[in-house]
């Protein structure tokens, strides 16, 4: 067993290497057997298609430990066909989602001691991604590629308690019409960067970008969704080709249609930002993120919910996912997949 020496109470979400990660390969045409390993180190011929030409699509989700002491996942099903999509938009055999979710298995089981307890409010974070090992000089996909996925223990998003955020509206697009926007690909981070680097430096935490054909519609930040509440309790999400179809966002529309809200999924104006009482980002790293205020170009938007605290319906979807996820409250079937 590791010796897993943690201060679990002050993990960030920064890369710390454990035990064991899964790596399998696909040359001539088929993939190879997927094994575990402890090396952490990937060598890359120097003409290699990720390095050339950014071929990489890759996924994001947490193992956790339940109050009772089981070790689940949270919906990887989805997380392998996401990834199926993402590989073929970019030319990329994908791995089967057999393959994907025996990954997710045999890396959480390696390495369970590493996932933070219970009390902590971490989590064991997943990165599986797949990249081009093969040499590309001409355009063309790569004919060899990898598959791996590693495991980092991450501390709870809210450590310092749950405070809303700041964000504007960007200058930059994030994904173009008809673009990559809907598959999770480096390549999207890749140009984001500079947009959140600019939003940081003007004081805000993150970036609303807006729809690229007319800048006039919301649609996602550089990695979470948007969820928006109406005055009168409607759920609304934006709807669009271009945002990245977030499992979190998904769940949390389930859940909220179950609890007995109204779900609207639709395009969103910027110009309604106004008529909302509440204003979340929704993804793996903390389900719901409350937004307290939206400064566009100067123009400030302050949702009624405040910058204390998330608003009260955001708090009650939070709270069942968060209950879903942990195994105090009844999950839907198929969504939680226990680890043995
Ligand atoms: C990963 C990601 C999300 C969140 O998706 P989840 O499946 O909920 O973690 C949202 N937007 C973008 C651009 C992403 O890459």
């Amino acid at each position: 067993m590791a010796n897993v020496n943690i201060d679990w109470d002050n993990l960030s979400f920064a890369y710390q290497p454990v035990s064991k990660r899964y790596v399998a390969n696909y040359k001539d045409g088929k993939w190879g057997k997927g094994a575990l390993t402890e090396d952490a180190t990937v060598t890359l011929n120097e003409c290699a298609g990720i390095l050339q030409y950014c071929q990489e699509v890759f996924e994001g989700l947490k193992a956790y430990k339940t109050k009772d002491g089981r070790v689940v996942t949270f919906r990887p099903d989805l997380n392998a066909e996401r990834m199926i999509d993402s590989a073929k938009r970019l030319e990329m055999p994908p791995v089967s989602k057999e393959m994907f979710l025996e990954a997710v298995d045999q890396v959480v089981a390696a390495n369970v001691d590493w996932i933070p307890p219970y009390e902590s409010g971490g989590s064991l974070y997943l990165r599986p991604y797949l990249f081009a090992t093969g040499p590309v000089i001409g355009v063309k996909p790569s004919d060899e590629y990898q598959f791996r996925l590693f495991a980092t223990p991450v501390g709870s998003y809210f450590k310092n308690g749950i405070k809303p955020i700041t964000i504007c509206v960007s200058d930059f697009d994030r994904a173009a019409p008809h673009g990559t926007g809907h598959i999770k690909a480096g390549l999207n981070y890749a140009m984001s960067l500079h947009a959140y680097m600019t939003a940081h430096s003007n004081g805000f935490d993150e970036n609303m970008f807006l729809d690229p054909a007319t800048r006039t519609y919301v649609e996602e930040t550089g990695g979470a969704n948007f969820l928006f509440v109406t005055k009168d309790g409607t759920i609304v999400t934006p709807k669009s080709d271009s945002i990245l179809p977030s499992i979190t966002r998904r769940s949390l529309v389930h859940i909220a249609e179950t609890l007995g809200y109204k779900v609207e999924q639709r395009p969103v104006k910027l110009a309604e930002l106004t008529d909302f009482a509440e204003c979340g980002l929704c993804g793996t790293a903390a389900v719901i993120c409350p937004v307290g205020k939206v400064v566009d170009h100067g123009k400030e938007i302050a949702f009624p919910s405040g910058m204390k605290e998330m608003g009260p319906v955001l708090t009650k979807l939070y709270e069942t996912l968060r209950g879903i996820q942990l195994g105090t409250a009844e999950a839907p079937a198929g969504w939680i997949r226990e680890i043995k």
